[in-house]
């Protein structure tokens, strides 16, 4: 059956019902505990983790799954606890079913219950999925949270990679509880807020999304129009987490790599956009996506002074913004000052030379 769409904006019905877009450059969920989520640059998001491991010379899928599948374990968790407070008890089955419709929704895959055993095993068939290691995560995490026992994510077919198997397994219990604790501080963030959005006076959604997305929840396709490059929508703190344990595990230095691999990103991106598009129109879809809300905004004598504020995850966004000024202002910059704390982060760019 085909999903509902807005008959004004188009978007799938459950995106507005589900999410509300906050005037400080922040989605959250609209139940509670409200739960931020991203629209994530799925080719940015697949490329970084790889990047990472190549230049630390160390292997991170096994800490991306890890981090994820805490993050799948949180989000069921409170899903079950919205539902129960509500009345309604949902049996194993329906929760991953309900789970899966969700999947269709974020545009994170297609997901379809094979064979399921109370509190040993769940078979998925998933296609169309957006990462190999965080989709692996996500589904582990929900049968986590259903059956209350680790569950280990394995492909049937290699190497096609479509029959997901959740296999109950004992779990590695000091670094799941440190991922955990990462996952359960969250996200801070400020209220501080002027954005004005043009909201569908249907489905509530900003209207800009619908005019920079084509999204498609029975394909779980949410593309960029001007780009043709896949996008999620998805919990922001599965990222953060797999950041910060990172940062733990690797040290500090850790953050400065995943800004300059998200410059080099951006200026493939946006090189590639340069025409169509505009410092100040890209700038204004940041917040759109969650991904913070660009407060100040200034060119100095040699660069340019910029702050996020409530940025998804300062490292990422810091270097976006790099990449994005160096296109446009057809010049390299260095990151002479680069202040992050939760909640904002400050950025001086400089000429080179
Ligand atoms: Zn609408």
């Amino acid at each position: 059956m085909a999903d509902k769409v807005c008959s004004r904006c188009g978007l799938p019905s459950g995106i507005g019902r589900g999410n509300i877009w906050h005037a400080n450059g922040v989605i959250n969920a609209s139940m509670p505990p409200y739960i931020r989520g991203t629209l994530y640059d799925v080719e940015e998001l697949n490329s970084l983790f790889p990047a990472l491991s190549e230049r630390i010379g160390f292997d991170i899928t096994r800490l991306v799954v890890e981090g994820k599948r805490k993050d799948g374990r949180r989000y069921t968790d409170s899903l079950r606890n919205s539902l129960a407070a509500m009345g309604r008890d949902l049996p194993p089955i329906d929760i991953y079913n309900l789970v899966a419709r969700f999947c269709k929704y974020w545009g994170l895959g297609l997901a379809e219950v094979l064979d399921y055993r109370e509190g040993e095993r769940l078979t998925l068939r998933t296609l169309k999925y957006y990462s190999d290691p965080m989709s692996r995560g996500d589904w582990a995490g929900v049968f986590e949270a259903v059956e209350k026992r680790r569950g280990e994510p394995v492909w049937k077919d290699e190497p096609t990679r479509e029959i997901l198997e959740v296999i109950a397994t004992e779990g590695e219990p000091e670094l799941e509880e440190r991922i955990e604790q990462e996952v359960e501080l969250g996200i801070p963030c400020e209220d501080e807020r002027d954005l004005q959005y043009i909201h569908c006076p249907e489905c509530g959604v900003p209207l800009e999304i619908s005019r920079q997305f084509s999204w498609n929840a029975d394909e779980a396709l949410i593309l960029e129009k001007i780009s043709g490059i896949r996008f999620i929508l998805h919990n922001t703190n599965g990222i953060v987490a797999v950041l910060r344990v990172l940062r733990e595990e690797l040290g500090e230095e850790i953050d400065r790599m995943v800004t300059d691999i998200s410059r080099g990103y951006a200026r493939g991106y946006y090189g590639l956009l340069q025409e169509e598009t505009s410092l100040d129109a890209e700038l204004m879809k940041f917040p759109l996506r969650s991904w913070g809300r660009p407060a100040e905004f200034a060119k100095t004598g040699d660069g340019f002074k910029v702050t996020v504020v409530n940025p998804y995850a300062p490292p990422i966004v810091a270097g976006r913004i790099w990449g994005l000024l160096e296109t446009f202002s057809g010049t390299e910059l260095s990151l002479s000052e680069h202040v992050a704390g939760e909640n904002r982060c400050d950025l001086t760019l400089c000429r080179e030379g």
